[in-house]
């Protein structure tokens, strides 16, 4: 190899990258609760902190070199399975820790059952295996578990999947070369093999962190534009996002339809069944309109027990068969509870606007016009206003 690595240099710096990485996660990790997959990736990168020390002091005390490389092995496996670990809870599934503690053993076991010489590669493929397996296990479960919503997943699974490869590489060069073979050595010796860690784990680790930020500014975006129950636009994203709409609309000359909705005699259903079972009508009634919803309208918890519709491009004939479609299938439900059965309805208001006269305070003041009118008639109908009706 044309440029010199010492390998105990490139162990103390790995050393010392881990644990500023290491501490970093069980520093987020002591601040927030929830970081309960920064718990397992603190845990993981000091285990391949203390590793190196193992390697390290195994220079000063050759006839326990066995030991430490059993022990140090085992050490190294437990980390990077803990980095998997991490990676199911961040997936909000339970972690498997039966199968991340087999790896280790195995490993160690491997280690000090092996007779073989030299004894710093005892038990060398298991310990290559097993760390390609665990690195491949992460590769996927940060690939699965995203959907890519989070950037990034893509980096975290790459980086492991690259590094399973490695590993994957340095066993089967090791099966068949041997490890004072100049092709392993060169290729995937432990200097190498350091060095791409190290790389990895700088890379990983920004990538966890930023992914845990990026958890965190979703769940903050959500909490700040949806409603908590029926996880439907709240009134403010709406008016937000109704405004924009239109004012693209402007452009177009297509139409544009609004439907105000408020459950009827709701206060009763509270009255009578209790507030969970009016809860889980709200929820339900969110459910009905989504389902009869395209992807461009807006569905909206206006307030209380009042939904708001936002139909762009629809006419208001249009916008009365969806009226009808969700009032029908809503008031074909029947919610069991424990005082009874609840057949909910509800009334809707219609209102249209042409091109070129998109007002939304208007649509919406004219909608509640509507609605008014159906509450009136007997409720569990759709209302329009008295230009369009
Ligand atoms: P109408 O048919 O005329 O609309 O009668 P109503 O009973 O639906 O109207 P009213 O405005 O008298 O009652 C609305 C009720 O909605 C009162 C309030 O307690 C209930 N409500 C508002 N928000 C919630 C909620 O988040 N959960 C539950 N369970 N009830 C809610
Ligand atoms: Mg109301
Ligand atoms: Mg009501």
């Amino acid at each position: 190899m044309p440029v010199a690595l010492d390998l105990d240099t490139l162990l103390v710096s790995s050393m010392l990258v881990t644990t500023a990485c290491g501490m970093l996660f069980l520093f987020e990790a002591f601040h927030r609760r929830d970081a309960i997959p920064s718990r397992w990736w603190g845990v993981g990168f000091l285990c391949t902190t203390a590793a190196p020390v193992f390697y390290i002091a195994s220079s000063g005390v050759p006839e326990l070199l066995w030991l430490v490389v059993a022990v140090g092995n085992g050490i190294v496996i437990t980390g990077i399975s803990m980095i998997w670990v991490g990676a199911q809870a961040f997936n909000g599934r339970r972690p498997t820790v039966g199968l991340a503690l087999l790896g280790p053993l195995l490993v160690t076991a491997a280690a000090l059952f092996d007779r073989s010489e030299p004894e710093a590669w005892r038990g060398g493929i298991v310990f290559l295996v097993m760390f390609a397996a665990y690195c491949f296990a992460t590769g996927v479960e940060f690939w699965n578990q995203t959907g890519f919503r989070y950037r990034n997943a893509a980096v975290l699974s790459g980086a492991s999947t690259f590094l399973g490869f490695f590993y994957a590489g340095r066993a089967i060069a090791l099966w068949i070369c041997g490890p004072e073979d100049p092709f392993f050595r060169s290729f995937f010796g432990p200097e190498i093999a350091t060095l791409v860690v190290m790389f990895m784990i700088l890379i990983s680790s920004f990538s966890l962190i930023a992914i845990g930020k990026e958890q965190f500014e979703i769940a903050l975006q959500r909490a700040a534009t949806r409603d908590a129950l029926t996880d439907t636009l709240n009134r403010h994203e709406f008016m937000r996002k109704a405004e924009l709409e239109l004012r693209r609309l402007e452009g177009t000359g297509t139409p544009a339809s609004l439907l105000l909705v408020d459950l009827d005699v709701f206060k009763k259903i509270n009255d009578t069944h209790g507030h969970p079972a009016g809860d889980r009508v709200l929820v339900h009634f969110a459910e009905t309109a989504r389902a009869a919803l395209g992807p461009k309208d807006l569905l909206c918890r206006y307030g209380g027990e009042e939904f708001v519709i936002l139909l762009p491009g629809q006419t208001a004939r249009q916008a009365r068969v969806v009226a009808e479609t969700i009032r029908t299938r809503f008031a074909d439900a029947a919610l069991v509870t424990d005082k009874g059965t609840v057949r909910p309805t509800a009334s809707a208001g219609l209102s249209s606007a042409e091109p070129g006269e998109y007002d939304l305070e208007r649509l919406i003041a004219q909608a509640d016009d509507a609605l008014y009118r159906a509450k009136a008639a007997g409720r569990n109908r759709v209302g329009a206003p008295a230009k369009a009706a």
